[in-house]
């Protein structure tokens, strides 16, 4: 589309993810535009809407709402702030009349995220939840793959997000800020790709909590988790997420005749997809070649298409909130050593 056709962003909270991977997706987007900015910091947010065109008019504060209301350019608001302020911010931006798409985890617990919910229906407004791992072309072959039924039955799932966390003093392992540790911020990943590849929801979790005695860094959130999520059909997801580890992303699935491998499953890029399954008594093995596209591109360019043409975003709200119930249990399951029913 046009750049004046596109839809116009207002990219709210200026940190890591927003200044290295969202802004510039935007310029691999083809229905999205930047065109506002929230910050509370004034200097920093002025270079960054120097940099992508955006008009230093269109930089706002956290509590410029209604200027930001009232400016037509912003059709859209995308939060990338700490978790904990994820409800302000979605409930700010509905209230502002803006569609709002919403970095995960959505919230830090259930009773906020169905706040941001019922704060979007009540406003008019979509609420997408920035899933971006089921925009990621190489994930969705591995749904698409393992749903067809051409490699048989699905039985067993395992995925694997985890790296080592930075210094001590950041949001992220402050729990009044991020809600948890390792299991909101990337053990979702893992969660929500299972629960996307089996297009089912589980009925009962066990887990396992674990965090290094004495460490500084885990004296308030978790350093890791192991969780299994039993489902409908019979096909179980064991999961692990860590903060505490080498970076590996993996995702491993099993079926009755075949296998389905993907490297680097959560990372923003650098996928890569194996696919092993008998053919006659011979063992083939596939590499197929998916070109790779920016994920964060896709899911704006999603998030966009769904306000031009009125449709519901593939991950809204509800799907947040589904994992925030998940995770919840997760945290339940482990501290009563026993399965929770959902
Ligand atoms: P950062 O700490 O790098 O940035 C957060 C930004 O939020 C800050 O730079 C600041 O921007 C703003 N902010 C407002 N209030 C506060 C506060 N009290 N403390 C700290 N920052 C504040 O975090 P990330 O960019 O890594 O993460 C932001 C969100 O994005 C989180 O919800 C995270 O889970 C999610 N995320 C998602 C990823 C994905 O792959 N989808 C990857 C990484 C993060 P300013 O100075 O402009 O006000």
């Amino acid at each position: 589309l046009p750049p004046e056709k596109r839809v116009g962003f207002a990219v709210v909270g200026l940190g890591r993810l927003s200044l290295e991977e969202i802004l510039p997706a935007f310029g691999e987007a083809k229905m999205a535009r930047p065109v506002a900015l929230v910050s509370g910091s004034p200097d920093k947010a002025k270079l960054v809407a120097a940099q992508y065109g955006i008009a230093a008019e269109a930089i706002y504060g956290y509590g410029d709402w209604d200027r930001l209301k009232a400016n037509p350019a912003v059709q859209a608001v995308y939060v990338v702030t700490p978790n904990a302020l994820h409800r302000e911010h979605v409930v700010a931006a509905a209230g502002a009349g803006k569609h709002v798409l919403c970095e995960k985890p959505m919230a830090t617990s259930p009773d906020e995220a169905r706040a941001m919910i019922e704060a979007c229906a009540q406003a008019k407004v979509k609420l997408m939840i920035a899933y971006r791992c089921q925009y990621e072309p190489n994930n969705r072959e591995v749904t698409k793959i393992a749903r067809s039924g051409s490699l048989g039955r699905l039985r067993l799932i395992q995925a694997f997000n985890g790296q080592t966390s930075g210094l001590p003093e950041q949001w992220r392992l402050r729990k009044a800020l991020a809600g948890g540790g390792a299991l909101p911020d990337i053990g979702l990943y893992c969660l929500n790709g299972v629960r996307a590849l089996t297009g089912e929801e589980p009925v009962s979790v066990t887990a396992q909590v674990h965090s290094t005695p004495d460490s500084p860094l885990f004296r308030e959130v978790e350093e890791s988790v192991v969780f299994t999520l039993t489902f409908p059909s019979g096909v179980i997801a064991q999961c692990g997420t860590s903060y505490g580890v080498h970076e590996s992303r993996r995702l491993d699935v099993h079926t009755e005749g075949g296998a389905l491998t993907l490297e680097n499953a959560f990372a923003y890029r650098g996928q890569r997809l194996m696919i092993a399954h008998r053919e006659g008594t011979r063992v083939q093995k596939d590499e197929p070649v998916i070109p790779p596209k920016n994920q964060f591109a896709l899911e704006l360019d999603h998030m966009a298409e769904c306000i031009l043409k009125d449709r519901r975003p593939r991950t809204p709200g509800e799907e947040g909130l589904q994992d925030q119930i998940l995770m919840a249990a997760i945290y339940e399951a482990a501290r009563s050593r026993a399965p929770v029913t959902v």
